[in-house]
């Protein structure tokens, strides 16, 4: 069976659990301070960053910072996981389901400015499968109307661009250690932003708003008597979580040389045979997932027959538009994405006769 999608993790990260659970505290604390200071270095000391326990908690947390709550709107792009409009429905905001680009299933920068409205606040940027679409654009779209980019960097933990980390650059970024991740912590997600008003604000968010409690457990001096001013949450990450992220971050290097070579298989396994790949800039990204175009309604067809031969697939993802709470029209690119889509496997244990047995199976399913 070729799994979809799959974890690597060790010994390594067994010890490192053994070493919190020897240190006695299993909440936030020394751990989750050393994570955040690695994904510090990790971004070349640009940026500021708080650790939280989800993806969703980061991007939530994010767009709260930021003072976007009821009666304002968040562009988001209808191809993403559900996640990046719950998160922004939590806040109270409008998620605003946009249109995407055929050829990288990015945000369509052309749709979205037609879907402002005095209400917009901000823009979010999900690099779909580690693509970043026009992200120029987007940028100079946002400094158009005064708004906020948050970018749902969850595919790219570990790309770069332009000679930069992703992460790296820009307004306001969120990563995902879900399990399944580029890199995981179990669980877990970082808000990562230039504005150290933003992180300081997350910060204070993740822990039911309890000020400046962040810096007094991580001073080992924490206080009973403190004020609240806002709504928060309890989305801080643990130092179990933590302790398996740090020895993930160490392997960073070796995950993006083999998610690149198999992407890369795709790319040549793929040559002739009548699928749509995506324009991916291989070169500078870390491929979370791999998905194809499948055109003519064969798609189930395609998924079942490489599901007989123990070929696992995804779809990444059905677009929200066409959920209840986020309904939309006029987003055809989004509806053939919509019916097309097929992530193939791709994940750290396979290797490239694993994708040439996965790309020689599509080809039979086209000459059969
Ligand atoms: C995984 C993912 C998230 C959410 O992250 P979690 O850690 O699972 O909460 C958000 N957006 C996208 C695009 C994702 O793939």
């Amino acid at each position: 069976m070729i799994k979809l999608s799959r974890y690597s993790i060790g010994e390594e990260e067994l010890n490192a659990i053994k070493n919190v659970f020897n240190d006695g505290y299993l909440g936030m604390g020394k751990f989750v301070m050393q994570f955040e200071k690695e994904l510090e270095s990790f971004f070349d000391n640009k940026t500021h960053i708080a650790a939280v326990n989800t993806g969703t908690s980061a991007l939530h947390l994010a767009i709260q910072a930021c003072g976007i709550g009821n009666g304002d709107e968040v562009l988001i792009p209808s191809i993403t996981y559900v996640a990046s409009f719950q998160a922004t429905s939590a806040t109270g905001a409008t998620p605003v389901a946009c249109d995407v680009e055929m050829t990288t299933g990015c945000i369509c920068v052309k749709d979205a400015e037609t879907r402002i409205t005095k209400n917009t606040k901000a823009i979010m940027h999900v690099h779909y499968a580690g693509n970043l679409g026009n992200r120029d654009a987007i940028f100079a779209l946002a400094a158009k109307y005064n708004l906020r980019v948050i970018e749902d960097a969850a595919h790219s933990f570990g790309s770069t661009h332009q000679g930069k980390r992703i992460g790296g650059s820009g307004d306001i970024t969120c990563f995902s250690f879900d399990g399944i991740k580029n890199i995981t912590c179990g669980e877990g997600g970082a808000v990562v932003s230039s504005d150290k008003n933003i992180t300081d604000k997350v910060r204070d968010l993740r822990l039911l708003a309890v000020q400046k409690d962040t810096e007094n457990r991580f001073a080992g001096k924490r206080t009973w008597d403190f004020d609240v001013t806002d709504q928060g949450w309890r989305y801080h990450m643990s130092n179990i979580n933590a302790a398996i992220g740090l020895e993930q971050l160490k392997k960073i290097e070796g995950f993006s040389k083999t998610r690149r070579t198999l992407a890369k298989a795709y790319v040549k396994g793929l040559q002739g045979i009548p699928v749509q790949l995506l324009d991916i800039d291989l070169d500078n990204v870390v491929s979370h997932i791999y998905p194809i175009l499948v055109a003519n309604g064969q798609r189930n067809a395609l998924r079942e027959f490489l599901m007989e031969r123990g070929i696992e697939t995804g779809i990444h993802y059905k677009p929200n538009h066409l959920l209840t709470k986020y309904a939309a029209t006029n987003c055809p690119n989004a509806d053939y994405f919509g019916e097309s889509l097929v992530s193939l496997p791709i994940h750290v244990g396979l290797t490239e006769d694993d994708i040439a047995n996965v790309c020689g199976c599509i080809a039979e399913f086209y000459t059969r």
